[in-house]
């Protein structure tokens, strides 16, 4: 991969890309909604395609034969392609398509939300960006998987290519916030379809509920998005509430149970906070041993975002750098991740800005 394709990636997650005459990706959901991943110059990217301001990028995909073409301006760059997962094609024994039950993220990830629901979904506390009952509400998915429905598909996708999986939730009521949920259908994967399982959950009221997923998972996030307590109340109210100090104790335990460099929280950047707290932020979760995963925000339509703008390119550019620095000077890596969204990196090029 050269320095090119990762500027390439760069520019499209913030600019996003105009496609024509291909499907350009599910409409809501968690994780990245209103996008189609493509594969270019030896890596993965998840780009907006569907956001309102896709309309004024420079970058469009268009069909040529049975290729696709990059352009910018008109002009076009490079072939790219997109992944084309198999398993889409069949419906689980009770008569679900796989695709409602789970997806193919970036190119070797099986990704699921098991509960679709999430308990600040009506309230002020709603995270703005999130879009997790939008799938629901267009017919794309199922407000809950069985674990018996997410394992079948997940040994077809298994057979399709998929390498590892990733498991969120919204946040249910009760104590555990869903962390029992994700715990039994990260058990039942790893135990009979052998996929290395990341869960992603809120801090539990009760340190002691993250013991529960032990061997029942590999790796974990709990994602504070933004380490500028402003933003944060703004953007996440229900995260603010927790407190960070909630989240520092969450990662420190989870830490203890599955190791450095598998435990990791997003951070988003163009919410309001400044390039300092990115990467001072992302440096106190380093010494913690926890992965920060950033990423640009995604203006999903229907969100409370929806008009937002993605951070530009050259702010991306300048704050990759400055943490793929970090993540040398504390040895963390994605090569070392099992499995998750640090491992898969189709939604933030800080995996690619890796330091050898
Ligand atoms: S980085 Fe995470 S959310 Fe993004 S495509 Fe990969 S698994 Fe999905």
């Amino acid at each position: 991969m050269g320095r090119d394709s990762k500027i390439l990636k760069v520019e499209l997650q913030s600019l996003g890309v105009k496609i024509e005459a291909v499907e350009k990706g599910r409409k809501g959901g968690a994780g990245p909604a209103a996008g189609r991943t493509l594969i270019f110059g030896g890596l993965k990217a998840n780009v907006p395609t569907l956001s309102r301001f896709v309309e004024s990028s420079p970058y469009s995909i268009t069909p040529a034969d049975d290729r696709y073409i990059l352009k910018k301006d008109g002009k076009p760059i490079m072939e790219v392609s997109f992944p084309a997962p198999k398993f889409y094609g069949f419906k689980t024994k009770d008569g679900i398509p796989y695709w409602k039950i789970a997806l193919l993220h970036g190119d070797d990830c099986l990704a699921t939300t098991v509960v679709q629901r999430c308990v600040y979904w009506n309230t002020r506390a709603r995270c703005k960006f999130c879009g997790i009952e939008l799938s629901l509400q267009h017919g794309m998915t199922i407000e809950r998987k069985t674990a018996a429905q997410i394992l079948e598909v997940a040994l077809a996708a298994k057979d399709d290519g998929v390498k590892h999986v990733t498991l969120t939730i919204g946040t249910v009521p009760g104590p555990d916030k869903g962390i029992r949920a994700l715990a039994e259908v990260g058990k039942v994967l790893r135990e009979e379809a052998g996929l290395p399982v990341h869960v992603q959950f809120e801090p539990p009221r009760r340190l002691e509920l993250l013991d529960e997923l032990y061997g029942c998972a590999d790796t974990v996030g709990a994602h504070i998005e933004s380490f500028d307590a402003t933003t944060l109340r703004e953007i996440a109210p229900c995260k603010a509430a927790i407190g960070f100090e909630r989240y520092r104790e969450t990662w420190r335990r989870c830490v203890s149970l599955f190791g450095e460099n598998q435990v990791s929280s997003f951070l988003i950047v163009g919410v309001g906070e400044s390039d300092a707290s990115v990467i001072k932020g992302s440096e106190e979760l380093a010494t913690l041993g926890v992965y920060p995963f950033v990423v640009p925000l995604r203006p999903i339509p229907g969100t409370l975002l929806e008009d937002a703008i993605p951070p530009p390119p050259s702010r991306m550019l300048r704050i990759y750098e400055a943490v793929a620095d970090i993540l040398k000077d504390y040895g963390l890596s994605w090569r070392r991740c099992k499995a998750g969204c640090v491992r898969c990196g189709a939604c933030s090029a800080i995996g690619d800005f890796e330091r050898a």
